[in-house]
């Protein structure tokens, strides 16, 4: 076997799911570059899916996507925020890529005829997964496995990350354990049973964890560290309290606080003196949010809108650009199929900005393209993503173009106007995973458009992820309109960017700029939309009226 010098941190979770293991892990992450220390992550995911790119958003949130096309769980957004670091699709393993891996190489004749099993061939398959991820730029490797200990899909992966300290030595691996402490009001007691059954189960698969990182609304007493260091055989220096932060960009500045990469560090034998801390730049992150006060409302149309993890790198961006200009960003969550009965109303007057964000399928269409109207009629600013653009050209098309009925032909296949549809190469297309247009391309920016002027450039790169393009043969006549297309393949065939002059900003691109914003880089686009946004809400101040609109605050 090649030597590894790389180390690797599991990070595996215990007694409840949405305990925040991955933010937990991006912190870490952050913290061990902080100390200067070339941090990589992964997550295994237990499901069967091959990917989450099948998956509806409901059931699953948004989904990454990567540089390289990969459709990643969500948690591969908070890493490359957190570490600031591009991850590629090596950086997300599910049950269903391992087992299509380990059956595709069965079907070669590559196990030589023996019996493939789970223990050794699935398992093998895992510790590949994850050692591909270490080479000579990287010392640390952070794994988050996915799901809770406990569940039945998550015993190979268990089964794999024990194997592993076994194949590259003690000093090599830490376990990290995030567990739940909770407080029980009629007995006025911090419990910490659940943790101890938690750590029971993990032992139980043969793991002992290094780090236990307790999650509790109240912070835990260095009595319940010590019963809980007693009871589960961690020192006491490696029972971490991670009480609730008022923000998710505070939570590295918690968990430093509380020692958590000293303790890592010492498990893998790297010296703190070498490699001492410098927290100056996620300090600043941290005192921007705190320092961002100027109200701003930003209506985002969509159709998950129940569950907010469908747009949650949208959101990031969106607060990333208020740190940007100081702004607090409060997000009305509209539902897209209410925007027609919404038109009589206050609530959308009252918005400073507005986003249309990506999604698939028929409902809630036409509420999209009343939206992008009503924002192009009334000035809001307005920032169309994926199909945010299309519903834009779709507006264009019907009301300034003339076309009557113009659709995209995902919605309407009958359409007189296909303005939007698909190209050939997506014509006979069946397999639904991994096939759509996915991950970086360049587009070229026309020179003096308010994109070009954003970015600062006019050749720019974004992440893709859909099936459906423009129609060129539509181009004209809505560039005819007043549309401008400000950005289009470097090859002129696919339109990546709309604008409309004039506006205060009606912009529209076909990729997901969402997923490359940074906590201290705000997106351009996303800050641009957020400054004209304030220009409207602090122009006429003060409001006349209020809403009583489901608008919640970003922390
Ligand atoms: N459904 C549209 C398409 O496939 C838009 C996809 C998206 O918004 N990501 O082209």
């Amino acid at each position: 076997m090649v030597p590894i010098v790389t180390k690797f941190v599991f990070v595996t979770g215990g007694v409840s799911s949405s305990l925040g293991k991955g933010l937990t892990a991006s912190s870490l992450g952050r913290l061990l570059k902080c100390r200067g220390l070339r941090v990589t992550m992964v997550k295994l995911d237990p499901y069967i899916n091959v990917d989450p790119g099948t998956m509806n958003p409901f059931e699953h949130g948004e989904v990454f996507v990567t540089e390289d096309g990969g459709e990643t769980d969500l948690d591969l957004g908070h890493y490359e925020r957190f570490i600031d670091e591009n991850l590629s699709r090596k950086s997300n393993a599910t049950t269903g890529s391992i087992y299509r891996e380990v059956i595709r190489k069965e079907r070669l004749g590559e196990y030589l005829g023996k019996t493939v099993q789970v223990i050794p061939h699935v398992t093998d398959e895992i510790k590949e997964r994850i050692r591909r991820l270490a080479d000579e730029n990287v010392d640390i490797v952070i794994v988050e496995v996915g799901g809770t200990v406990g569940d039945i899909e998550i015993v190979p992966f268990l089964e794999a990350i024990r194997q592993f300290r076994h194949d590259i030595g003690r000093d090599n691996v830490c376990y990290v354990h995030l567990t739940l402490v909770p407080y029980l009001a009629p007995s006025g007691e911090q419990k910490t049973k659940p943790t101890q059954h938690s750590v029971t189960e993990l032992r139980g698969r043969g793991v002992q964890p290094d780090v236990i990182v307790c999650r509790s609304d109240q912070p835990i007493s260095d009595g319940l560290k010590r019963k809980i260091s007693l009871l589960c055989d961690v020192a006491v220096e490696g029972v971490i309290s991670a009480v609730d932060a008022p923000s998710i960009y505070e939570i590295p500045l918690v968990l430093h606080e509380e020692g958590l990469d000293r303790v890592v560090c010492k498990m893998l034998q790297i010296d703190e003196v070498r490699h001492p801390v410098d927290l100056s730049s996620w300090e600043r992150v941290v005192s921007q949010v705190s320092s961002s006060d100027r109200p701003v409302r930003i209506g985002v149309v969509g159709k998950y809108i129940n569950l907010p993890d469908a747009y949650l790198s949208v959101v990031e961006a969106l607060r990333h650009a208020g740190f940007h200009h100081g702004a607090k960003v409060a997000v009305d969550w509209i539902q897209a199929e209410e925007v027609p009965d919404l038109l009589g109303t206050e609530r959308l007057h009252q918005l400073d900005g507005m986003v249309i964000p990506g999604g698939f399928g028929e409902r809630g269409i036409e509420g999209k393209v009343t939206a992008a109207r009503f924002a192009r009629e009334h000035d809001v600013p307005c920032l169309g993503l994926c199909l945010g653009l299309q519903v834009m050209v779709i507006d264009a098309a019907r009301h300034l173009a003339g076309m009557d009925r113009a659709n995209s032909r995902e919605f309407d296949s009958l359409t007189p106007y296909p303005v939007i549809d698909l190209m050939d190469d997506q014509q006979n297309v069946v397999d639904k995973g991994g096939t759509m247009r996915l991950g970086a391309y360049v587009a070229q920016l026309l020179a003096g458009s308010v994109v070009a002027d954003a970015y600062g450039a006019e050749v720019v790169s974004e992440r893709h992820r859909h099936r459906f393009e423009v129609n060129p043969r539509f181009r004209g006549r809505l560039e005819e309109a007043g549309l401008v297309c400000s950005g289009s393949s470097p090859d002129g065939r696919l339109v990546e960017f709309v604008e409309l002059p004039g506006h205060p900003f009606w912009v529209g691109t076909q990729a997901h700029p969402e997923f490359k914003s940074r906590p201290d880089r705000a997106h351009p686009l996303f800050r641009e939309l957020l400054g004209a946004a304030l220009v409207r809400a602090e122009g006429r101040l003060p409001r006349l009226l209020d809403i009583d609109a489901d608008v919640g605050a970003l922390p």
